[in-house]
């Protein structure tokens, strides 16, 4: 990014954050030459991409993260608010390390290495469906209703949904 005060090409990215409902990610950036700071908007083209094994991309996504870290918790006296937290660390710290693209393989690590400091039960369930499912995107999508199985298993029947 070339800094809008003395041109140079030689810019640090102090901190980042998506904004505006998941359409820009917001840059505070210092300059390396002048040591100004500038702030960029990146629109949604340039919105990080994460790339899954099968070689597609989708938008990056907080939400999916923060969903995985919250079915691992499940039932752990971990407070929503910590989550919550934990989630935009990862966030912020993918923001800031990658620019372009991520792998969904770099999003799980991440979360796993998140995870161990907070919760050492948390930490396996996510490491155990994350690697039988052996891809970041997919184990979010595929944790959540897999601990719903079982919260509901756990129940007594109280509703008639399986009537149809
Ligand atoms: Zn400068």
């Amino acid at each position: 990014m070339r800094c809008p005060y003395c041109y140079s090409d030689n810019d640090g990215v102090r901190d980042s954050r998506i904004v505006e409902d998941g359409k820009a990610i917001r840059r505070r950036r210092f300059c390396n030459h002048c040591r100004r700071r500038f702030t960029t908007y990146e629109r949604v083209e340039g919105l990080l991409q994460v790339r899954k094994r099968d070689q597609t991309h989708q938008d990056f996504s907080r939400v999916k993260i923060e969903r995985g870290l919250r079915a691992a918790c499940w039932k752990r006296k971990i407070e929503a608010e910590e989550i919550q937290k934990l989630a935009a660390e990862i966030e912020a710290h993918i923001l800031d390390n990658y620019e372009k693209e991520v792998t969904s393989e770099e999003i799980g690590n991440l979360c796993m290495e998140f995870l161990r400091d907070v919760d050492q039960v948390a930490f396996v369930r996510f490491a155990s469906v994350y690697r039988s499912f052996s891809d970041a995107q997919d184990f979010v999508d595929e944790l959540t209703p897999i601990l719903k199985i079982k919260a509901k298993a756990k129940k007594k029947k109280t509703s008639k949904e399986l009537d149809s």
